[in-house]
């Protein structure tokens, strides 16, 4: 079900055919938390951004509106009206870093909800059936996401039980999957690679989560506060022992630069949350470098924020309207941002598969991170 098309050097360029569609990697997903993309954008728009997948997050929907609600009302896609695939996290990660109190057993993890305090506890099993219930078209495995600082033995004892929690993920998954009133039997199920910094121990996890013959592999525990150099170090030790016929993940990266270094290190799925943060404070991205649309030397600006863009917000809208809503608080100022900024990641992406086709892909990588730090207005 994954097809990897072409490489050009370590590069990627591959093809994840899905129950609900075809991605074409490398693709960014575009994140939308609680079943939207923050910054009012509805699903009808990410149509016309070219986003291919969307991403929700387990954590926040099993807490509100519930997973039993969505699946009442049909599912995530059917919820939100977006025909398309779905990622969901597993929740892992809101759990050890946005839940109160918690308690982490080998069955799991017991934590107050961030929302009413409510005691909750979440293990393999319950995330995959939270994401059954969501029905998305890929969900991922439940891990413990330690801290980056978290000593050697601690790191591997807890890549041990992030390895065993995956064995008891895909023994759930293929049960449910098998049920006759789940919503999608053929979901498909992601592990995650842990570590943090050390590179012995990553490895060696890769190999064992690898022979598990899993849909896709994810790379989590990264962007966490190392510095890049880092990260790229990691990928370059990691990624070749994860298997080449299966997605890579690189989950929670990044910038354009960031992106475009892991494109070339193997990567070819991502998300983040910059495009949509980044929009809502009135900072837009162009191949020129960032901007800050609330610059007083915007006022007159009869621009769009950047030439020859095709979104919706710059084929209508110069940078002097857009910066006045921006300045009157009014919400289509930060919703013609974010639009913006998901239609420069998702083209941005698809640039990157036409030049690994092309096999020009390093003199690409060059030319675009160079445009984007000499080109820089000096805004951000
Ligand atoms: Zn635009």
């Amino acid at each position: 079900m994954y097809e990897l098309l072409k490489k050009d050097g370590t590069a990627k360029r591959g093809r994840l055919t899905t129950v609900h569609g075809i991605i074409e990697t490398p693709v960014f997903m575009n994140v939308g938390t609680a079943a939207a993309i923050k910054g009012a954008v509805a699903t009808t728009d990410l149509r016309e951004i070219g986003t291919q997948v969307e991403l929700s997050n387990t954590y926040h929907l099993h807490v509100r509106p519930g997973d039993k609600v969505v699946k009442k009302l049909g599912g995530l896609h059917k919820f939100m009206s977006w025909d398309r695939p779905i990622l969901t996290d597993s929740g892992g990660f809101q759990v050890f870093s946005l839940a109160g109190l918690r308690k982490i057993k080998e069955e799991g993890v017991y934590f107050n909800s961030h929302i009413d305090g409510r005691k909750i506890f979440m293990g393999p099993e319950e995330s995959m059936q939270i994401q059954s219930n969501l029905a998305s078209t890929i969900a991922m495995a439940f891990d413990e996401c330690p801290s980056s600082v978290a000593d050697r033995e601690y790191m591997q004892r807890s890549v041990d039980r992030t390895t065993r929690w995956l064995i008891r993920c895909k023994a759930e998954m293929e049960r449910l999957n098998q049920i006759s009133d789940t919503l999608n039997p053929q979901q498909l199920l992601f592990g995650i690679n842990q570590g943090g910094v050390y590179e012995d121990i990553r490895i060696r996890h890769a190999r064992e989560i690898g022979s598990l013959d899993l849909d896709g592999y994810a790379i989590g525990g990264l962007a966490v506060g190392e510095s890049h150099e880092e990260m790229y170090r990691i990928l370059d030790a990691v990624v070749p022992h994860l298997p080449q016929n299966k997605p890579t993940y690189l989950m929670g990266v990044g910038t354009p630069e960031n992106i475009l270094e892991a494109v070339d290190r193997g990567v070819d799925f991502f998300d983040c949350v910059y495009p949509s943060r980044n929009g809502r404070h009135g900072h837009v991205y162009t191949n020129r470098g960032k901007l800050n649309l609330f610059n007083a030397k915007y006022e007159l600006d009869e621009h769009p924020i950047e030439e020859g863009c095709e979104c919706p917000a710059c084929r209508n809208y110069s940078r002097a309207y857009i910066r006045h809503l921006l300045k009157a608080k009014e919400m289509l100022g930060m919703r013609l941002c974010v639009l913006h900024n998901l239609y420069f990641y998702n083209t941005m992406m698809s640039e990157i598969r036409k030049a690994i086709e092309a096999g020009t892909y390093k003199e690409y990588k060059k030319e675009k991170i160079a445009g984007m730090r000499e080109g820089s207005s000096g805004d951000l």
